[in-house]
């Protein structure tokens, strides 16, 4: 339990969580769904559209639901932020309860969800940074992307201030994340200012230095794994001028090929020749983006980042390089890694190491030392396939995931719980004194964001204190 905290009413005094519904069996299907992130929230909607009657109890470990949109998304997305507008549609449905602010693994057990639910489906994202093996990455200085992120997105598990007096910085690969890394750091904190940044975010992005950001790939234009519409997007700020170098605009067969197989990668290659080519508009600060340089080591002085030094690489001709021997050092003061995210395991449920997913076939939870399916538990979105992907990849994870659960139900596979009572789960809540949140929990923090950015004539400005999130959404709770 995270903080003391009076009990909720309970039994009578209670207002029913579900409204009454005419049941076409004795009861319905109940689903404990583990993650209110995209993935979970799309599950939990196509099992609402099933021809099933279905209660669903959407379980999340923070105080808000959402996931990577409100703690991964960059705050100049606001287009994509905005998709949460139609996951309300969802979470507003009469057959879905949130409880935020409960950690499954830790708060309750999953063997204890068991004696409540038919099913339970993880969706429980990634949060963390993958490991760059490379020599001089735990020096000052040198940081995940994921702690930035969570920094600049207001995640109160990260830091509340960020060290941006660097004015030469490196941020090492080429994806998504490497590419808000960089646009955040190459922006001014005043046009970061009318996004829904806090103002410890704020305070810390107005004192940077940053001039120069140079993202570095080790493979080639044909290789990147950037959207189209980001990589375009780099270039709206008036404040940052996109340098590519055009000896990086290089292809072999193999990249040839992927550029016919695929229009986005295709697309991506044109955006990096258009950067190339074209005269500089004479913006402040410059975003390089180069290819073919494989980092080597991040050098230190004193403990702190001073450099970093790459090898200079070419293709094989199969889409992959080898190193030319040819090294480089760059002067920059610090290095943000943005080599992929990392999924955490579930107390109690099958985890992947090496992979950082929870085995699973098609969305059936394997254990991995029967490789048989276990029983009545599922996974979807990252945690099913790995941190790859958009937020509109996770609605067909949750469809395979659906498929599965609702087929083993309707072959009779779900062992009943012990306690499938739409309130026993809030009596044990109740019992443990957790401070759980609701939906309609979640509309009084959104009215309280919303109130303090409107105040500054923004849309919103994010509480980022995780007893104030709580404050708002229950404000019956003495914390
Ligand atoms: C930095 C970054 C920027 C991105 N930008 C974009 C973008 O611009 N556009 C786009 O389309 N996609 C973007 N994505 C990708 C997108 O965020 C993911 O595709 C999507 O969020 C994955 O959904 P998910 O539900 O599987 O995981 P998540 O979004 O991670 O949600 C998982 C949820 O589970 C909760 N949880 C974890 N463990 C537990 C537990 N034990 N008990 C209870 N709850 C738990 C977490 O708190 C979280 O809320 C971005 C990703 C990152 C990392």
């Amino acid at each position: 339990m995270r903080f003391g905290c009076p009990p909720l009413p309970s039994g009578r005094d209670r207002q029913p969580m579900f409204k009454e519904r005419k049941l076409s069996m004795s009861r319905p299907l109940r689903v404990a769904v583990v993650g209110a992130g995209p993935a979970g929230i799309y599950a939990s909607d196509l099992l609402m559209k099933s021809d099933h009657d279905v209660q669903i109890d959407l379980f999340e470990r923070m105080p808000a639901p959402f996931g990577l949109i409100r703690y991964g998304v960059a705050p100049d997305h606001p287009r994509i932020k905005g998709i949460v507008k139609s996951l309300h549609n969802v979470l507003d449905k009469e057959q879905l309860r949130l409880l935020g602010n409960i950690e499954i693994g830790k708060d309750i057990t999953v063997d204890e969800l068991r004696e409540f639910y038919d099913a339970i489906i993880f969706s429980t994202g990634a949060t963390g940074d993958q490991d760059l093996r490379v020599k001089g990455a735990d020096l000052e200085g040198s940081w995940g992307a994921g702690e930035f992120v969570g920094f600049y997105d207001g995640n109160p598990d990260f830091a509340r201030s960020w060290d941006l007096s660097a004015e030469k910085v490196a941020v090492i690969g080429v994806g998504n994340v490497a590419l808000d890394v960089a646009r955040i750091l190459a922006k001014t904190g005043d046009e970061l200012k009318v996004t829904e940044i806090p103002d410890n975010v704020y305070e810390s992005l107005s004192q940077n230095k940053a001039r120069e950001v140079h993202v570095f790939g080790r493979r080639g234009p044909a290789q990147a794994k950037f959207t189209p519409l980001e990589l375009k997007e780099l270039d709206h700020s008036p404040n940052i001028e996109v340098v590519v170098n055009p000896e990086d605009i290089d292809y072999d067969a193999a990249s040839e090929q992927a550029r016919r197989d695929s229009k986005s990668q295709d697309l991506v290659c044109q955006t990096l020749e258009q950067y190339a080519i074209r005269d500089p508009k004479g913006a402040p600060h410059k975003l390089f983006i180069h290819f073919f340089e494989s980092p080597v080591e991040i050098l230190g002085e004193d403990g702190k980042v001073v450099g970093l030094k790459t090898e200079r690489t070419r293709l094989d001709g199969n889409g992959g390089v080898v190193g030319t021997g040819e090294f480089t050092t760059w002067d920059v003061q610090a290095v943000y890694r943005a080599v992929g995210y990392r999924s955490d395991a579930v107390r109690d449920v099958p985890f992947d190491d090496e992979r950082a997913i929870i085995p699973n076939d098609g969305g059936r939870v394997i254990d991995p030392s029967t490789g048989s399916p276990v029983t009545s538990l599922y996974a979807t979105g990252w945690i099913k396939r790995g941190p790859i992907g958009l937020i509109g990849n996770t609605k067909s994870d949750a469809k395979e995931t659906t498929e599965m659960l609702l087929a083993d139900y309707a072959a009779g596979s779900l062992p009943a719980p012990a306690n499938p009572e739409t309130d026993a789960i809030i009596e044990l809540l109740d019992d443990r004194k957790i401070p759980y949140t609701t939906w309609d929990g979640w509309h009084l923090l959104d009215a309280a964001e919303r109130e303090a950015g409107e105040r500054e004539g923004r849309e919103r400005k994010k509480i980022v204190e995780w007893n104030d999130m709580v404050r708002f959404a229950r404000p019956e709770y003495e914390i």
